[in-house]
């Protein structure tokens, strides 16, 4: 027993888990330092993983080497492909977990990772070689934790981490993933009490030691629906939602299987008289009586607010969620509420299918501090400490998906800033989780920030299916993919490209193919054609095509091709011309990126920025012209000043 590590990493959630088993795994002697084992990376709202952009990201994290991605397949109970009738850019996986079995696993996994020590207690302060930098007030955005330089000069270190229990420990990097516990707070009708979840204190002290080093803190909040006795339910009058037929899976390495026995959801309407219940408690809601003070997160309103948005509407879509094999909870998928128990329980009475029902635990909300992430760099480290990294909640974002993205970023540039190596930033048109932390640095939030496909400008470029083919070969290169994974990897990718080849070069008669164009509605050749160019026809498909081209079923078959490759190969070819126009634009914005602004650069020296620019470039201080240009605030014409002075 030491207490000595290269990194501590405070917080077992989504972003702590993947933050400590990356570093240790990449050799960093590293300490998770969490309030409860037994709830490694617990969910506390639904039961699921992934969704539209979600699924994209936890591809990412599993083609880096992260987690996520196989522990979601080890404890699925239903697996589903989202938008599989949009194109392929939009195909989005999700799983329906077993809530105790994903924390189970990760806690399985976390404690046989060599190198990788866990301490049950909580942090209450953070220790750093120097007292905190005092802020040069020369201009209103110059708040030290923007702008550290402008401080007394000297950056501090962080050099521990006290905890309640008394115990000191030291390190060389902290990661901070405390996720809703800092200093939170729950609300429900009237009712409130300090907790991180229900079930869990609150953590203090923390935001109070960050706040003496210059730190800025705001408060967010989010909510989460009641869960119901499924003994109590009448499921033989509710439609139920069944998972895909073939399921697929998260996790590009052959280690995981598609999940077997898939349990159903249920859809569950809110109704007129439902309505009229709810909006009897409105007067008693901490949401609209003003003791809630937080920002919400717009994309997953409570149902109180969805009725006074919507107020006309007279019935709102629900869906349970089972929460696990070995239990009778299920989730109500949005009917998150503050409101008190007593109009949730009258409430969901009035729900067919719900009428006799017992809830196990009422909705409530949560308020909680948070740190706005313009004081990060791209690696997560803080501009104002150095060695302090914060991931997950902490930084305004809401999800598992964006937590656990973050946290695997953070472990591993905590540990190559150990080794004097740089940090590893993935651009906005390599990985949803470039665009993720581009947009919190670069931006900041100004609500709970979640990922949506629409964030990100190269979707084609970013689907789920090619995560592992821009981000694969990375994840080896530092580290994270075993020599297995990676020559599977590789046999997979070359059998993608020999398949594209294949077609290619393959011609096709307009004989052996006439009657299997029509049936799928597309026209007859009039002469022969490259399989490739019949390919990129709708409806064509490599599968339905193995039965009219016996020498393609040939081909497939001696070379032991698999689904996962056809369908890359497919949508290689039947997307070409976006992805080559989208490679061609991200290349030419490239060229912004690649033109560096000196990092003490005084930008109010630079009378032809409009004065917002210059207040915004001060404050966010971006280290490139591409990240200058993506600042609310920075027009074009001030994207040229800088393209003037800084190069073409
Ligand atoms: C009530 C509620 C409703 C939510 N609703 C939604 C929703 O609708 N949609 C959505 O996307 N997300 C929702 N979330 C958020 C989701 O749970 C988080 O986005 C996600 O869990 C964040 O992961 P994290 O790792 O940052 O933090 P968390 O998962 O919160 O984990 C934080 C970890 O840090 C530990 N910890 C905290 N302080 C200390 C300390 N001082 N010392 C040691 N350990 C500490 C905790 O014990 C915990 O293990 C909700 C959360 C709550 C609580």
């Amino acid at each position: 027993m030491t207490l000595d590590y290269d990194i501590i990493v405070i917080g077992g959630g989504h972003a702590g888990c993947e933050a400590a088993a990356a570093a240790a795994r990449l050799g960093s002697r590293t300490l998770l330092l969490t309030m409860d084992m037994t709830k490694m990376a617990s969910m506390s709202c639904n039961p699921a993983v992934g969704g539209v952009a979600k699924g994209q990201i936890v591809r990412e994290i599993d083609a880096l080497g992260g987690e996520m991605g196989r522990i979601t397949d080890r404890t699925a109970v239903q697996f589903r492909m989202l938008n599989k009738s949009k194109g392929a850019a939009m195909w989005s996986p999700r799983a329906q977990c077993d809530k105790t079995r994903f924390s189970e696993e990760w806690r399985h996994t976390l404690e046989n990772i060599w190198n990788l020590y866990i301490w049950q207690d909580a942090a209450t302060e953070l220790l750093f070689d120097t007292p905190a930098a005092s802020a040069n007030e020369t201009h209103p955005d110059s708040t030290p934790a923007n702008n550290p330089e402008k401080g007394s000069g000297k950056r501090p270190s962080v050099r521990g981490v006290r905890t309640r229990m008394g115990v000191e420990f030291s390190c060389r990097a902290v990661i901070l993933t405390a996720g809703t516990f800092l200093d939170g707070m729950m609300h429900c009708g009237a009712a409130h009490a300090e907790g991180g979840r229900a079930g869990d204190a609150a953590s203090h002290g923390i935001t109070e030691s960050l706040r003496k080093m210059g730190f800025e803190t705001g408060r967010m909040k989010t909510g989460t629906p009641a869960r119901l006795d499924a003994r109590t339910i009448n499921f033989e009058v509710l439609e139920p939602q069944y998972g895909d037929e073939n399921p697929g899976k998260f996790s590009f390495s052959p280690e995981t299987e598609p999940v077997k026995d898939q349990m159903p959801c249920f859809l569950v309407y809110t109704s007129p008289e439902v309505h009229a219940i709810l909006r009897t408690g409105f007067d008693r809601s901490p949401l609209f009586n003003g003791t809630i003070h937080g920002i919400g997160p717009r994309y997953c309103p409570s149902i109180e607010d969805k009725l006074r948005t919507f107020a006309d509407k007279d019935q709102h879509q629900l869906f349970l969620e089972p929460e696990g094999r070995s239990t009778n909870e299920y989730y109500l998928n949005g009917f998150s509420s503050s409101l008190p128990w007593e109009v949730q329980w009258e409430a969901l009475h009035r729900i067919e299918g719900l009428e006799d029902l017992h809830i196990f635990r009422p909705g409530y909300a949560i308020e909680y501090d948070y740190f706005p992430p313009t004081q990060l760099y791209h690696s997560l480290e803080t501009k104002l400490v150095s060695g302090l990294y914060f991931a997950g909640q902490v930084n305004g974002t809401t999800g598992y998906e964006e937590a656990a993205a973050q946290g695997l970023m953070a472990g591993i540039n905590a540990h190559r800033a150990l080794k004097g190596e740089e940090p590893i930033v993935l651009k906005r048109d390599e990985a949803y989780i470039g665009v993720l932390i581009d947009d919190l640095v670069t931006k900041g939030v100004d609500e709970p920030y979640r990922m949506f496909t629409s964030r990100a400008e190269y979707r084609i470029l970013l689907r789920q299916d090619n995560a592992d083919l821009r981000l694969t070969p990375l994840g080896y290169k530092i580290g994270l993919i075993s020599e297995k994974r990676y020559a599977h990897f590789v046999r997979k990718n070359s059998l993608v490209e020999s398949l594209v080849a294949f077609a290619r070069e393959q011609s096709v008669k307009a004989a052996e193919i006439n009657d299997y164009l029509k049936s799928v509605g597309q026209e007859p050749l009039s002469q022969g054609r490259k399989l490739y160019d019949i390919l990129m026809r709708n409806n064509v498909t490599f599968e339905s095509l193995q039965k009219v081209l016996p020498k393609l079923r040939r081909f497939i078959e001696k070379q032991e091709i698999d689904a996962e490759v056809i369908e890359e190969a497919e949508i290689q070819i039947k997307y070409k011309g976006y992805i080559e126009r989208e490679k061609f634009i991200a290349d030419k914005l490239r060229r912004l990126e690649n033109i560096r602004i000196p990092e003490d650069f005084d930008f109010f020296s630079m009378n032809s920025l409009t004065i917002e620019a210059r207040q915004k470039l001060n404050r966010i201080r971006p280290k490139t012209i591409g990240q200058a240009s993506r600042i609310p605030g920075v027009s074009p014409a001030d994207v040229n000043v800088l393209l003037v002075k800084f190069g073409r």
